[in-house]
């Protein structure tokens, strides 16, 4: 009898777990007739069917990436594998995550894999939703901005992050601000309108006096650093500060802190302080029978205080979670525990740094790239396009 698996969600962390869950990978003809026959799973996948790359949203504003481009009809990526999509969203999930709840219907599995990824703490200031774009939310937000962005002759722009750290790690997205905000600052040089404009970076996570490679990147660039700096509330027309004065910004771009989402925490799925998923080091969810998470809605067991939520973070965790749920659905225990790694490349378009913290030390791809230049923005589009190109034909 083949075992019932659901996933929910299908992006990076739920495909990550798919490839690492099914062997044979990179003959998906054949692949496809060999698991119709001879595969162990019976493989359920709901989610919307359209996987986003966002690591690419922030080069939007470059012009070098669009709304189009970043988005795969993931569909027949599924279908080759044998994987039954449902086109629906989890609304809860119960009985100790046997039960899948959703808006249309109801699932029961042996085992689940929940890849939901975030929700941001967007109630935490006030005005947030109102008054900020942001490229967490997504392409179509990022469009928004662009277009506000350019019917601007000039003015003072605001970049800025929040992080989520009740869990002992960083749950937002700082790297992705000062990529935004480097690029912004090319844009604008491009344009020949850089004079004309304030770009100001702040966070009440930074302290006001930080030093290193990345304030030297935005002070190049004469970025303003408002480090150290979190508004009362957005209102129309700027931040306000507690004493209510207002700091004046034609625009803001702000990605609040991560936390768990709606289903997270309406599920029986246990909550860590920070409002995500509770797993153990093998990506089981504490307390309950073949239940997996991992990506962005999943906090960690013990983590180092740098460890990020990101792409290639899910994927380490969604490596463990496939084998420990081959192992658990044979009735053994898990042993694959993952490593801790930061991993990203800041691309400034005419310059960039690999951002890196691992572990064990390790360092990225054996140390073959260079930490600083020009050639990591190829090296960056090298991995989407390849990644990209996996997910549409492979
Ligand atoms: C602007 C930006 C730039 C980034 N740059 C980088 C980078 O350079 N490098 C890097 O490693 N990481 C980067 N990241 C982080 C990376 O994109 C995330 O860590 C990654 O997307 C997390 O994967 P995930 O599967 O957990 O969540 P997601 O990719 O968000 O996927 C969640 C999936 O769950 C689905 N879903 C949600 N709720 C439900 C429900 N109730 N029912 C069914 N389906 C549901 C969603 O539709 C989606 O398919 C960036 C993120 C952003 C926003």
């Amino acid at each position: 009898m083949r075992k019932k698996i659901i996933i929910i969600g299908n992006g990076f962390s739920s495909l990550f777990f798919i490839q690492y869950l099914l062997a044979l990978q990179f003959v998906p003809f054949f692949n496809f007739f060999y698991r119709k026959k001879f595969s162990p799973y019976d493989i359920t996948l709901i989610g919307n069917g359209e996987f986003i790359y966002f690591p690419a949203i922030p080069e939007f504003i470059t012009g070098s990436k669009n709304n189009r481009e970043i988005r795969v009809d993931i569909r027949p990526y599924l279908k080759r594998r044998n994987i039954h999509y449902i086109n629906d969203q989890v609304t809860d999930i119960k009985d100790g995550g046997r039960t899948i709840v959703t808006k249309h219907t109801q699932y029961t599995n042996d085992a689940l894999f929940v890849g939901v990824g975030p929700a941001f703490q967007e109630d935490d200031i006030p005005g947030t939703a109102e008054f900020t774009y942001s490229p967490c939310r997504g392409p179509d937000d990022m469009d928004a901005f662009m277009l506000a962005l350019n019917a601007l002759k000039e003015g003072v722009i605001y970049l800025g992050f929040k992080l989520n750290k009740a869990d002992g790690f960083v749950a937002g997205r700082g790297g992705q601000m000062y990529e935004c905000a480097c690029l912004l600052d090319y844009a604008l040089k491009e344009r020949g309108v850089r004079d004309k404009f304030e770009i100001h970076l702040f966070s009440p996570n930074i302290e006001p006096d930080e030093k290193g490679a990345i304030t030297d990147r935005l002070s190049e660039r004469g970025i303003i650093l408002d480090y150290g700096y979190e508004p009362a509330k957005f209102v129309k027309g700027g931040l306000q500060d507690e004493d209510g004065s207002t700091r004046k910004a034609d625009l803001v771009l702000y990605s609040a802190g991560i936390t768990g989402s709606e289903l997270v925490k309406k599920s029986c799925l246990p909550i860590s302080k920070g409002g995500q998923i509770e797993v153990d080091k093998f990506g089981q969810v504490k307390g309950l029978e073949n239940v997996f998470a991992a990506g962005d809605c999943a906090s960690h067991e013990e983590p180092h205080q740098w460890v990020p939520h990101q792409a290639h973070m899910a994927q380490l965790r969604s490596q463990a979670a496939a084998k420990n749920m081959r192992s658990v659905l044979k009735r053994n225990k898990p042993t694959q525990t993952y490593r801790y790694e930061l991993s990203c490349i800041l691309n400034m378009e005419n310059d960039a740094m690999w951002l890196h913290m691992s572990s064990d030390n390790k360092p990225p791809f054996w140390n073959i790239f260079p930490r600083r230049s020009k050639i990591l923005v190829h090296v960056k589009n090298f991995f989407e396009g390849a990644y990209l190109f996996y997910l549409k034909y492979l």
